[in-house]
């Protein structure tokens, strides 16, 4: 049997189990998906471990995914992230990837939103914001990031060759936008939104990388403004299939680890 899993602190509401095991069920795979929740400061030590016990691969979250660098081999992009998400222990020392990119590349793709020579404001500039601005940028749009904190959105935007704004900019930015990403905590569990609604419209496609929960306020004010919607559970789903399949090999059987993930949103 292989052992897969998810590290973080805490990770009690995760929906990677559920998703990751009904992978395994559709392809008859002998493998279980656990969740494990080491002290804050024992990520290197639990990698080490789940290395000597046989884990064949781990997801890692939040507070993990930048100290996790220390022990694996970071690809190039989750260097150029600067956090890693998913762990494979194929390799000695194992490799440290990012499948948040791949993820919402992915999940933009499943609903056609093109990204070569698009406009593209990603708002927030922690862990995911830089993934997704990576992502983008990668993805051939251009990318302007917006922050709260200036200082961050620069960081980031240096790393993709963008530009860098305050969020006072975005009233400037979103008219000429094709792409709007909220990359922000704002949302996440409470009903704000960190875009006045009336700078939506149209124009925009609007994804919300906050999936809890699934329909958040900003996508609430994108719809009624009439912009196409992409939410958050469409990342989630694309950055775990991207896991699967580079811990197996094998094409991830997506409608099946959708509808576990549906049924739980
Ligand atoms: P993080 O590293 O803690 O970054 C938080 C970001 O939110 C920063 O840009 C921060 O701005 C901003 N922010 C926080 N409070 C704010 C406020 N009151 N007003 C304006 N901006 C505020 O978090 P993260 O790991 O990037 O995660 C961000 C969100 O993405 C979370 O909701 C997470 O669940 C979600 N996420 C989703 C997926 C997925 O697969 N769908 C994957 C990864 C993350 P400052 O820099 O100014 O503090």
């Amino acid at each position: 049997m292989q052992v897969y899993g998810l590290v973080g602190n805490p990770v009690g509401h995760s929906l990677s189990p559920p998703m990751h095991e009904a992978a395994y069920a559709a392809l008859d795979l002998d493998a279980r998906y656990v969740t494990f929740e080491p002290e804050v400061d024992a990520i290197e030590a639990a990698v080490r471990g789940a290395a000597d016990l046989g884990v064949a691969g781990l997801n890692v979250t939040v507070p993990f995914k930048e100290a996790v660098r220390a022990v694996v081999q970071p690809t190039p992009l989750a260097e150029r992230i600067g956090a890693v998400n998913t762990v494979d222990f194929a390799t000695d020392p194992p490799t440290g990837d990012n499948t948040d990119a791949a993820g919402v590349v992915r999940a933009l793709a499943h609903h056609d939103v093109a990204l070569g020579g698009q406009s593209a404001v990603v708002v927030g500039a922690g862990g995911a914001g830089r993934a997704i601005a990576v992502a983008l940028a990668d993805a051939g749009a251009r990318v302007a990031v917006a922050n709260r904190t200036l200082a961050r959105a620069e960081a980031v935007a240096e790393r993709v060759g963008g530009s860098a704004h305050g969020l006072d900019d975005l009233g400037g930015l979103l008219p000429d936008a094709d792409l709007l990403v909220n990359a922000t905590t704002v949302g996440l569990e409470d009903d704000r939104s960190p875009v006045p609604a009336d700078l939506l419209g149209p124009h925009l496609t609007v994804m919300d990388a906050v999936y809890r929960p699934v329909e958040t306020r900003l996508l609430r004010e994108a719809a009624a403004a009439g912009a196409r919607t992409v939410d958050g559970g469409w990342m989630l789903l694309y950055q775990g299939v991207e896991a699967f399949e580079a811990w197996t090999g094998l094409a991830a059987p997506v409608e099946a680890m959708n509808e576990a993930l549906r049924a739980r949103l």
